[in-house]
């Protein structure tokens, strides 16, 4: 049998050893001969490669095929670099995968016991090549722009770049294209929700949205933006550019209440309830009882029933029922 070269032949025979479940070592490895031997003792599997002066290739001179030796666990060939390339996909659809489970999960498949260093090992170059994967993709943001203009006239796509870090560091990032522009002035509610939401893992960041509600009561996205850090700066910046595009001049989290009061003065405000629930519940906890009560207040159809309410959650605490009023509940 003909091999291209060395390599080639050492990448057959560890994968030989990986399937069999076989420690193979390599007892010579120089220019003209290449000689891998089972690592157990008594073992006669033994094979050697080399060069042909004939022909100038590299194939195999003897080989002696039988294994008596039992499967290893200690397999050495099963190294962090093996493993993160046979569980890479697995590896990066649950970065959270606990060590414990991939280390049953690498004895059952492929038949090795591996120490938790080595999974963690594994576990980082996997996570190290997705990383390095998003390297220099931020040089592409301008042809990104571009590509959407240039598609979708009429849209507003704007990118702020930190001009005083060294190599103008990326800031935040606004896209509102122009259908989605039309379709929520054309045909949407005149309600504007607006959100934000953490990245994890390699990028961070937050993701900064505005959806509206069309006339099937659906979600209808209206424009978002990606930004590095959180400060109500960026919220500004962005309802700045969001009313401009759908027009309103007349029209939980203190950076979007402060930057909706400067932007859209004249628009009525709301607070989502279960965004104050949210809120109130981390401030007074213990008090899953007190739930059924604060749903009691938000849904209350008149000032009365509110305050019947209200008054029912102060019988169990004057202090909570006074958070409610935080916020500043109208009818
Ligand atoms: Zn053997």
């Amino acid at each position: 049998m003909k091999f291209r070269g060395k390599k080639q032949f050492k990448k057959a025979i560890i994968k030989h050893g990986m399937v069999e479940r076989k420690l193979i070592k390599f007892l010579k490895n120089d220019g003209t001969r290449m000689i891998p031997k089972c690592d157990w003792p008594t073992c006669t599997w033994r094979c050697m490669l080399s060069t042909n002066s004939r022909t100038s290739s590299w194939q195999i001179s003897s080989f002696n095929q039988e294994h008596t030796c039992p499967p290893r666990r200690d397999n050495r060939l099963v190294t962090a670099k093996r493993v993160a390339e046979k569980y890479e996909k697995f590896i990066l659809a649950n970065p959270s995968w606990i060590l414990d489970r991939m280390r049953q999960t690498i004895q059952e498949e492929m038949f090795a016991d591996i120490s938790i260093p080595k999974l963690k090992r594994a576990k980082s170059i996997v996570l190290q090549k997705a990383l390095d994967a998003t390297k220099g993709q931020y040089k592409h943001l301008y042809n990104y722009q571009e590509e959407l203009l240039r598609s979708n006239p009429g849209s507003t796509v704007v990118i702020k770049r930190d001009t005083d870090a060294a190599g103008h560091v990326f800031q935040r990032m606004y896209i509102c294209l122009d259908a989605c522009k039309r379709g929520f002035m054309a045909g949407c509610r005149k309600v504007v929700g607006l959100d934000g939401c953490f990245f994890k893992d390699a990028t961070n960041g937050e993701l900064l949205c505005a959806i509206g509600r069309d006339a099937n009561n659906q979600m209808h996205p209206i424009a978002w933006a990606v930004r590095h850090h959180k400060n109500n700066e960026s919220w500004d910046w962005f309802c700045d550019l969001l009313f401009r595009d759908i027009s309103v001049e007349d029209g939980l989290d203190w950076g979007i209440l402060k930057a909706v009061e400067k932007w859209a003065p004249n628009a009525e405000h709301r607070n989502c309830a279960r965004h104050i629930y949210a809120n109130w519940r981390k401030k007074y906890k213990k008090k899953k009882a007190w739930q059924k009560l604060f749903w009691y207040c938000a849904k209350a159809p008149c000032m009365t029933l509110f305050n019947l309410a209200k008054a029912r959650l102060a019988k169990h605490t004057q202090e909570v029922a006074k958070g409610i009023m935080n916020t500043d509940p109208q009818h």
